[in-house]
This record gives structure tokens, sequence and C-alpha cells, in this order.
């Protein structure tokens, strides 16, 4: 922390600060400026009452306080001020180009996923999501079709040239994810596994991470830091709902992580509306809002027949519905001052 004194602070009043600097815990260094002193405040937070109430508490003798080493380092506008951008295969995410991921919840065959990647390009989505390891409530709902729904999307990211997202479950899978997809998507129940994001940051893929369930944006930002402090720089966070006392909605989709996220790091922002609300019905309104605050891509859940999908059915669209959401955000995109 950084403890700014208002000018032509006597040395007595000095003493008082840096007396209860130290009687908070904390090691105080002094810079003696030539308009004014600044106490550099070095200390455990965790451990320690916090500095910050320094200035309500003496407001005749502090100005102002700053944290100035925030706990997620890596992640933070601070240690980065320009936005980052990250290649995916021909694409970059978190520039002037908005992107699109779209496709179904889970990889269910070969004939649903190419039928949803060449609907879903033709309407403009760059990048073909499908889950193939899939993190269900229940053990006795369709877990995924694993390994074969990996070569899966291979063959949709051949025949069609979209790049690939899916989700990475387990620390054993990640060399075998990281074989077939573009980007590592880690999810909701997972983005606190720690040991799990230093396996998907090792494998040197982008990882888009996902807010937990009931995930403080701290924690998340932290969480991501994970990713950073691994080597890995590719970091994406996605918004996908928390949980709150709501019934009308699965989740409360959170969109003040778009502009939050953006002071607070220089890693993208996905959107995700369909785990964010758990209807179709809302996901176009909801992915306009995104677009509008400055949501960096989408990240969007389009099935063939949804009635009948192996997961997430009541928040899938249609590929009909989806083309007409391509074409209701083209000025959107445009007014947001993206492509
Ligand atoms: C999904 O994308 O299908 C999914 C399971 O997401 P989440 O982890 O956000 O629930
Ligand atoms: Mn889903």
């Amino acid at each position: 922390m950084i403890i700014v004194l208002k000018p032509g602070i006597a040395r007595k009043q000095e003493t008082s600060i840096l007396r209860e600097i130290r009687k908070l815990g904390y090691k105080p260094h002094v810079m003696h400026g030539v308009a004014r002193t600044v106490i550099g405040a070095i200390g455990d937070e965790l451990t320690h009452q916090s500095l910050e109430t320094l200035a309500g508490v003496f407001p005749e003798i502090v100005e102002s306080v700053i944290p100035v080493q925030k706990r997620y380092k890596l992640v933070s506008r601070e240690a980065h001020p320009e936005a980052s951008t990250i290649q995916v295969r021909e694409h970059v995410i978190g520039g002037k180009k908005f992107h699109v991921m779209a496709g179904p919840c889970s990889v269910e065959g070969e004939k649903q996923l190419l039928q949803t990647a060449e609907a879903v390009k033709a309407a403009g989505a760059t990048i073909l999501r499908g889950g193939a390891f899939k993190p269900r409530t229940s053990p006795y709902e369709f877990q995924g079709l694993g390994e074969k729904g990996l070569k899966l999307l291979a063959k949709a990211r051949r025949e069609t040239g979209l790049a690939v997202i899916t989700e990475l479950l387990s620390e054993q899978h990640a060399e075998l994810v990281a074989e077939y997809t573009d980007i590592i998507q880690i999810g909701a129940r997972n983005s606190q596994n720690y040991q799990l994001l230093i396996a998907a940051a090792k494998t040197g893929k982008p990882i888009l991470l996902k807010r937990g369930l009931s995930m403080k944006i701290e924690e998340w930002l932290l969480a991501g830091e994970y990713v950073l402090a691994n080597e890995n720089a590719n970091l994406m966070f996605c918004e996908r709902g928390i949980r709150t006392f709501e019934t009308y909605t699965r989740n409360t989709l959170d969109l003040s992580t778009i502009p939050i996220i953006k002071q607070e790091s220089h890693c993208p922002i996905v959107i995700d509306p369909s785990q964010g609300a758990g209807r179709a019905d809302l996901v176009k309104a909801m992915c306009k809002g995104a677009v509008a605050m400055g949501a960096d891509a989408l990240l969007i859940e389009v099935h063939p027949n949804p009635a009948e999908a192996w997961s997430d059915g009541a928040q899938q669209v249609t590929p009909e519905i989806f083309a007409e959401l391509m074409r209701e955000l083209r000025p959107l995109i445009a007014a947001a001052g993206r492509e």
C-alpha cells in the first residue's frame, strides 16, 4: 500500500501515522518527496487489518491510500496497461474484430456436430464450441463422448475451417484435449481447481476461464493468475452467470463483469449467455447487452434440435435463431467500435 500524506505535514504528525502503521502490523518505508511525503507499507493484508481506513481515520494527515500491488499481479491492468490480444489460429481475440464461438453444449454425434458447425459458420461464427468431456450435475446424465467427441471436433474443424474450443475436466486429459483443441475451456465447476488450471496452462493452449457458480470477481482474477503465473499469457475470462436467489433464470448473468474485468485486467472478456440464464428465449437480448457493454466475444450454445439435446436443451438456440441473432448483432458490433 502507498499512503500519501497531505502537503506540509509536520514531523510529529508523520510520526503518529508511522506508529499507527506499525501497530496495524505493517513495516513503513518513508519517502520524503519535494511536495509531499509518501509512505510505502509492506505487510500481509490477509492477516492484518487493511490500511485503506487510514484516510478516514486521519483525514487531516492522510490524503489517500493507494493499493499498489494487486494480489493478481500478472493479470492486472497495472502490470499491463494495454489490452492483451490472443491468437487462435488465424483469429485474434481481444482486438478490433468481435468473435462469436458457437456450437452445441455437447458433441452428440457426427451429423449433429457437422450440421451445427456448418450452420454457425455460415452465420458468421469463427470458433466452434462443443463439450466432449461434460461436467454433469448428476452421474446418471450423459457424460460426453470423450476422445471420440474430440475426434469429431477435429473433423468439423477440418471440414469447416472453424477453430475449436472444448472443456478440459481433468488433469489426466490435459495433453489429450490440447492435441485436438485450439482453446481449452475451464468450466465453472472447475475454475478454482488450481492443479487443473496449472495443467491446462502448461499445454500452452489459450485458456478460457469461466467464472465459478459463486465466485467473487477477485477470486476469478486470482484463478486467472494461476494461468499467467505458469507461463501462459493467453487467458480469456468468461462470465457465465452466478448462483443467486433468482429462480426465473438458471443463473444470473453478471454483465457488470465486462467493465470490471476491463478495468482490472488486460485479458479479454467473453460472455456466455446460454449457461448465463439457462433460457433460449433470453439469449438474443443478453448477447446484445454484452456487445454494447464492450465484451470481446460471445460463447453461444446452438443445437439443430434443442428439444432433443442430450444436455442443456432449454438454453440452446436453433441454427435459425442463431443466424437471426448474428444479423441483429451486426449494427451493435459496429456501434461498439468492433468489426
Ligand atoms: C458448458 O459450456 O456447456 C458448460 C458446462 O459451462 P459451465 O462450466 O459454464 O457450466
Ligand atoms: Mn452447456
